[in-house]
């Protein structure tokens, strides 16, 4: 079996959470299947599509790596097919031309709602609401056209919409792959409009031919399009066309159980790249946004390809929970490359001041044992503060205080124990401490304050050993001098 998904968003707006979920979802099941991913930009409503909206939805799925596997089809110039195929649908008598023009449309919904206030009115009888609320009821039902069985024009050049002859009667049943079995009545759908009366053709009839032409086999997008499913197959089943299977995704909820809406925080994909998430951290949030396999928590995408199934889109809402986001993304800034991670945090750490080549050295040098430091890019980009060329250091409180006459003391012989040092590494720093310590019968603790007020000023730091091979044998001796020189003044 070949499979084919699309992403098909309205470029209305960006390219929010629940549209990158369901991207996620397409790419990952076509790739699952060795299948393609396609990208269709559903650009028909003129009045509200815009090109920048296009762009963000492009950047947003290229951030987070869905490369469609052939360049976006652009709905709007597809126009001239949706056209073709609806005069198709006429000469196969599955579609019609109707002559109901919006005024008698419109009379005719004025006239139902009108029946239907007449049966509330006091002191009439039983059998008068009963024949009301029936007229009222066939006035306000989903339309058919009485040109569906093909009725000549009123005349000859009379303008007319082209309707799909929608289906008479009894259940119509979809087995949609997360929904499960839906079933309505026919009567339920109207004769819709598939051309307008300026021969436009309809979003209805658009994603029909399009995904068909496309060669689409597997619909999944979200479940406000449930009902259109049942406006859309008719139309295949005019055309003769195979019908795609279909998986409607319940939509994504804030953690409150309400629908999702701003208050609940960022909605644009794009936002969570700018507050420092990464896209691997993003992917792995929102596949699981909705979709579980066993109890894992964290997929790398090789592994969601290798499982992702239909059958593990959950039927009930999902909530948004930043919690979880924040540790999927400090797992992923944890695998990630260095070179990779240096880049990404490089604007934020020179969101102030460039790097001098110095600092550069030093926080290359932390990187990759400082990475559990933050669970976003700026909260990781913070840690290295103590990394920068800052002398002389401010020092907090307890800082200070760790720098008594005594401490001050301590650092002036580690100092000079560590200038005899010639290999300048965590580990043998680490020697040097211990040694000394054990030599003055001191504890860790009344090395190794002083030292960390001396380095980083009282900022947090990880293990102090590293700390000084990172900052290098002159900065670390720089920085107690500093200390003990003023403590001479
Ligand atoms: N363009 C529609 C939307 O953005 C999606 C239609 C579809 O997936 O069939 O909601």
């Amino acid at each position: 079996m070949s499979v084919t998904t699309r992403f098909a968003p309205s470029p209305t707006g960006m390219l929010h959470i629940g549209g990158a979920r369901t991207a996620l979802f397409n790419y990952l099941f076509a790739k699952r299947h060795n299948g393609k991913f396609l990208l269709r930009i559903e650009d028909t409503d003129r009045a509200r599509s815009t090109d920048e909206a296009t762009a963000a939805i492009l950047e947003g799925m290229e951030w987070l790596g869905l490369t469609p596997d052939a360049p976006p089809v652009m709905q709007f110039d597809q126009a001239a097919r949706h056209t073709e195929i609806a005069l198709d649908m006429i000469a196969r008598g599955t579609a019609f031309r109707c002559y109901a023009t919006p005024e008698e449309l419109q009379a005719r919904r004025d006239l139902g709602e009108e029946k239907r206030q007449a049966a509330k009115a006091e002191g009439i009888s039983e059998d008068e609401k009963t024949a009301l609320l029936a007229e009222a009821n066939e006035l306000l039902a989903p339309y058919r056209s009485p040109w569906r069985d093909g009725a000549a024009a009123p005349s000859e050049d009379a303008p007319y919409t082209v309707r799909l002859r929608a289906p008479d009667g009894g259940d119509r049943v979809l087995e949609d792959g997360v929904q499960g079995r839906v079933t309505i009545q026919a009567s339920e759908l109207d004769d819709m409009i598939l051309l307008r009366a300026d021969g436009t053709p309809t979003y209805m009839l658009a994603v029909v031919v399009d995904d068909h032409d496309m060669g689409v086999t597997h619909v999944i997008r979200g479940d406000d399009h449930l009902r259109n499913a049942f406006r859309q197959i008719p139309i295949y089943e005019a055309m003769g066309w195979d019908i795609p299977k279909f998986a409607h995704v319940s939509l994504i909820h804030g953690p409150d159980g309400a629908k999702l809406s701003k208050r609940h925080g960022a909605l644009s994909t794009l936002a969570y790249r700018d507050m420092g998430y990464l896209p691997e951290a993003m992917k792995a949030y929102l596949l699981r946004l909705g979709w579980s396999h066993g109890d894992q928590e964290i997929f790398t995408e090789d592994e969601a390809i290798a499982l992702f199934d239909i059958g593990g889109i959950n039927k009930a809402p999902a909530r948004l929970d930043l919690e979880k986001l924040g540790q999927i993304n400090a797992h992923f800034i944890r695998l990630a490359d260095d070179e990779r991670l240096f880049s990404l945090l490089k604007p934020l750490l020179e969101a102030e001041a460039p790097l001098t080549e110095a600092e550069t050295a030093r926080i290359r040098a932390a990187l990759p044992g400082m990475k559990d430091r933050g669970t976003t890019l700026p909260e990781l980009a913070a840690a290295f503060a103590f990394l920068r060329d800052i002398r002389p250091i401010q020092m907090n409180k307890k800082a200070r205080k760790s720098l008594s006459e005594e401490g001050l003391d301590r650092l002036v012989g580690l100092r000079d124990e560590l200038q005899q040092l010639r290999q300048w590494t965590a580990e043998t720093i680490s020697h040097v401490i211990s040694s000394y310590c054990a030599d003055r019968d001191l504890s860790m603790g009344q090395v190794g304050q002083p030292l960390r007020a001396a380095l980083t000023g009282g900022l947090p730091a990880p293990d102090i050993a590293p700390v000084l091979e990172w900052l290098g044998k002159d900065e670390t001796l720089g920085r107690i001098e500093d200390q003990t020189a003023l403590d001479r003044d």
